[in-house]
């Protein structure tokens, strides 16, 4: 899955599960990025740009 990191942003907001992971896969470009919730920073997010719950595109179909 690839998407825009703002879209990353919008998703982990409607996520209940999303968990701030201390290792992001994804680099981020500064500090305050890092403290935005989104699914590059979630614990669930693989190194497949994937999230191990599947609630991804769940939530990119129903609430976006
Ligand atoms: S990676 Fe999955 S669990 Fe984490 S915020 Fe995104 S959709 Fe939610």
């Amino acid at each position: 899955m690839r998407a825009s990191l703002n879209t990353y942003q919008k998703v982990a907001e409607k996520c209940s599960e999303y968990r701030r992971t201390a290792q992001p896969y994804a680099p981020v470009n500064s500090t305050r990025e890092s403290e935005i919730p989104s699914c590059t920073n979630c614990a669930h997010f693989t190194n497949k740009e994937f999230c191990d719950l599947d609630l991804y595109d769940k939530i990119v179909e129903e609430k976006l």
